[in-house]
């Protein structure tokens, strides 16, 4: 046994919240240990786990995070306010309030409220330190998206062939690729720069950026950055076509900017609703496939509107059996419907990067059928 300085305490083992602790001075035998009681007000420590306690609730907008809890605002108050449906308890009525400023939430239903790292605790029924590690890994995966998603935007401008592909397709707007965020992913660059940043090959496998064996996920894919997730198209005619990383695909592409619209159209896929935004019809929106998610249901049938549903027309008829089912289903939530007819083989990308132009695709919504 080792002598210590006057005062320190000396840890044997590892056993316990504190271990065995022999005090030679005359200190409590915690103090000084913030391993101990991480959120303890011990002396300096104190100010320091408060300050990084600050900046994780700061760097974690609360409605962001229950949106990626599912949970969906169903009325829009004064000041950027809203209520919907309480995640805590079974709630009929709308008594979740949030209000995004103060990054704070209230329900009038159970009566709990609080904070961001409050509602982490409450949701996952864990507590406090726990519930800053989960919100410290949710951060962290967001962040590891976004230093990809950096990544493949700038990959973008230096691979002639995305942007010809992009060119093909009818996208043709610096702006709305800079709007929309659109990269590309090469292949077999991404795990390396990560890295160099400091990530760790777990944490890459985790995201599904990184393959279990080291490779890319992506590769040769248009990427299209979605609410939690990445969306990237082959450009390659071998490969599948559409791939996202494990996980949710999220809610409704821009719904927060298209839900304000009585009108609203529904498209399929990413380079659909990239040709329609580009034509001027701001009031589109895209599910990323023909069935719509709970979540993008829920979110279609969240106030009154018509929804016009443009699917691809296409030999199998998949996608307008999809919509006539979709139609259906949200007709018996009172929101009406109208199906666009594309001509034959085509879907609202097709249409426009053939040469259509937005006053032809004006008329089929005019003429669409109920
Ligand atoms: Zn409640």
């Amino acid at each position: 046994m080792g002598t210590t300085a006057a005062g320190q305490p000396l840890l044997l083992g590892e056993g316990g919240c504190c271990g065995r602790l022999l005090s030679v001075g005359t200190h409590h035998p915690c103090l000084g240990l913030g391993r101990c009681r991480p959120y303890a007000a011990i002396r300096g420590k104190k100010s320091v786990n408060r300050q990084a306690v600050d900046t994780l609730k700061q760097q974690i907008p609360l409605l962001d995070y229950l949106q990626a809890q599912d949970w969906q605002p169903t009325r829009h108050l004064c000041r950027g306010r809203c209520m919907g449906l309480c995640p805590l308890h079974r709630d009929h009525r709308p008594s979740f309030l949030v209000d995004p400023h103060k990054n704070l939430f209230y329900c009038y239903g159970c009566g709990r409220g609080g904070d961001v790292i409050r509602f982490a605790e409450l949701y996952h029924q864990v507590p406090f330190p726990q519930a800053l590690a989960l919100l410290r890994q949710w951060r962290g995966g967001n962040c590891l998206l976004e230093e990809a998603v950096g990544f493949y935007r700038v990959q973008l401008h230096r691979h002639g062939e995305a942007v010809a592909y992009l060119h093909h397709r009818g996208v043709r707007s610096p702006e709305l690729i800079e709007q929309m965020r659109i990269g590309y992913a090469p292949g077999g660059r991404l795990r390396g720069w990560l890295m160099q940043l400091g990530y760790s090959f777990a944490a890459l496998r985790q995201s599904g950026l990184i393959t279990g064996t080291g490779y890319d996920a992506f590769v040769r894919r248009i990427i299209f950055p979605l609410e939690g997730n990445l969306y990237g198209r082959s450009l390659s005619p071998s490969a599948p076509p559409h791939r996202f990383l494990p996980g949710a695909k999220g809610g409704l592409y821009a719904w927060e900017q298209v839900r304000r619209y009585p009108q609203v159209i529904l498209v399929e896929g990413l380079l659909d609703y990239a040709v329609l935004y580009q034509a001027g019809f701001p009031n589109v929106t895209c599910s990323l496939g023909n069935h719509p998610n709970t979540r993008q249901f829920r979110q279609l049938c969240d106030a009154p509107r018509t929804v016009y549903l443009a699917f691809d027309v296409d030999a199998n008829d998949s996608g307008q059996r999809a919509s006539r089912r979709l139609a259906g289903r949200l007709q018996e939530q009172g929101i009406s419907t109208r199906r666009v007819l594309l001509p034959e083989g085509h879907d609202p990308n097709s249409f426009f990067a053939q040469g259509g132009e937005a006053r032809q695709f004006q008329s089929l919504l005019e003429a669409a059928q109920p």
